[in-house]
């Protein structure tokens, strides 16, 4: 398994596969040939189809400014490798100097068609959460302490608290910022409102979701705004970790120092999940951004219980398994419905699953390994219109009812002008 460095990374959103992916596997390509007068781009698969509302394009051309630029969308070629797919070319007064085929393959990571080597070295020699689980008995470790061997304590550290300080900015300004979310859907954000609403009749429960559920928009909201958030494990899911940490460090006054800790426990299990099966919608469906993230934060906050490795296990199990299954539809694109909504169901749900592995005995039957190779497996089953293409569920039924479409947006303007 590679760092943790390569699962959270700080950036803009709102796509980690379609727009941070691309752009830094383009700076990497013009890095190379700064000699070039001329880039072509072949986009292929979901980065075709919902390219435009990712804004995919945008931040290609962005990266390569200064330059004559071409970009074709090519929803027609078949993605035998990986849906998420795209060509570059480098030309210097009209003679190819070179070209990449690169696969973006979730998270912002990317890889270069028939490169032997990867480019990032894995430094986790465990394989999967059993390995991981048998190596920190034998040695008498605890799951922070195994992430601090692997990676050196000075340095995962100090890269965690930028995660966590990054994660906390992005609640803040969600949290104080109004206005339209940025695309065609005409969103309001929504965080500031759900924040400050307290209802009277306010019990424990609601209070939990409202606060939960405007932790997790604020963050999503910046990320559909272009904001910069972490990618936990993706963009479209990066509202979930933080929603539940700054519920944690807010509600059960935990310490920043613990909540650090806590993130790199998040971490193991997103690796796991990268490593074994797949973080990009594209490839596995929604189940494989939110219900991975849901695992991460439910993985989190049983450590912030002090629960122990078993418990934390079956906490990130339980989160991805009532996930399996959940598809990708983005409506015209935008990581906004039912994205963001989605960030505050999960949220909540980490939270329950945290909890109720808390009171459930030991020595469940379904280990976390096994979930993750059945969501694997459940993704790769998928019609391709459930996975990042926009084609089908709620995507397609709200593109296609027309009269229902236009009453909403006529609604949407109306309530958005006053
Ligand atoms: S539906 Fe899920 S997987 Fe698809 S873009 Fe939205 S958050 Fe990502």
């Amino acid at each position: 398994m590679q760092s943790l460095k390569e699962l959270y990374k700080i950036g803009n959103g709102p796509s980690s596969s379609h727009t941070m992916g691309p752009k830094r596997a383009t700076e990497l390509f013009r890095n190379k040939y700064k000699n070039a007068d001329k880039f072509k781009i072949i986009l292929y698969g979901s980065l075709a189809m919902t390219g435009k509302g990712h804004l995919t394009d945008y931040i290609i051309k962005k990266t390569l400014d200064g330059y004559e630029v071409e970009i074709k969308f090519d929803t027609k070629t078949e993605c035998k490798v990986h849906p998420n797919t795209f060509d570059i070319f480098a030309y210097k007064e009209g003679k190819l100097l070179d070209t990449w085929r690169i696969y973006s393959i979730g998270g912002g990571s990317f890889k270069i068609a028939e490169e032997k080597e990867t480019i990032i070295k894995n430094i986790y020699p465990q394989k999967n959460f059993n390995e991981i689980k048998e190596y920190i008995k034998e040695n008498n470790l605890d799951l922070y302490d195994y992430v601090c061997l692997m990676e050196g304590k000075e340095e995962i550290t100090e890269f965690l608290k930028q995660v966590w300080d990054t994660m906390k900015s992005a609640i803040k300004n969600g949290l104080t910022t109004t206005g339209i979310i940025p695309g065609r859907l005409k969103l309001q954000r929504r965080a500031k409102n759900i924040y400050e609403n307290k209802l009277d009749f306010e019990t424990e429960d609601i209070k939990k979701t409202r606060l939960l559920s405007s932790y997790a928009y604020a963050t999503s909201e910046e990320n559909a705004s272009g904001g910069v958030i972490v990618t936990a494990p993706t963009c479209g899911a990066c509202g979930v970790l933080p929603a539940v940490l700054y519920y944690m460090k807010e509600e059960y006054n935990m310490k920043e120092e613990k909540i650090v800790k806590a993130l790199a426990i998040a971490g193991i299990i997103g690796n796991v999940v990268k490593t074994n099966a797949s973080i990009s919608g594209a490839e596995c469906g929604c189940q494989a951004e939110i219900g991975t993230a849901c695992s991460m934060a439910a993985s989190a906050c049983a450590y912030l219980f002090d629960l122990d490795i078993d418990k934390i296990e079956n906490s990130a199990e339980v989160a991805m398994e009532h996930h399996l299954g959940l598809t990708c539809d983005p409506i015209y694109g935008y990581v906004q419905i039912p994205c963001i909504e989605r960030n505050a169901i999960a949220a909540m749900r980490a939270f329950d699953s945290s909890t109720l592995s808390l009171i459930l005995e030991k020595n469940k039957k379904i280990s976390f390994d096994l979930v993750v190779d059945t969501m694997y497996e459940t993704g790769k089953d998928l019609s391709k219109h459930y996975r990042e293409t926009s084609e089908g569920v709620l995507a397609k039924k709200y593109c296609r009812n027309k009269y229902y479409n236009k009453e909403m947006e006529e609604k949407i303007d109306r309530d958005n002008s006053r």
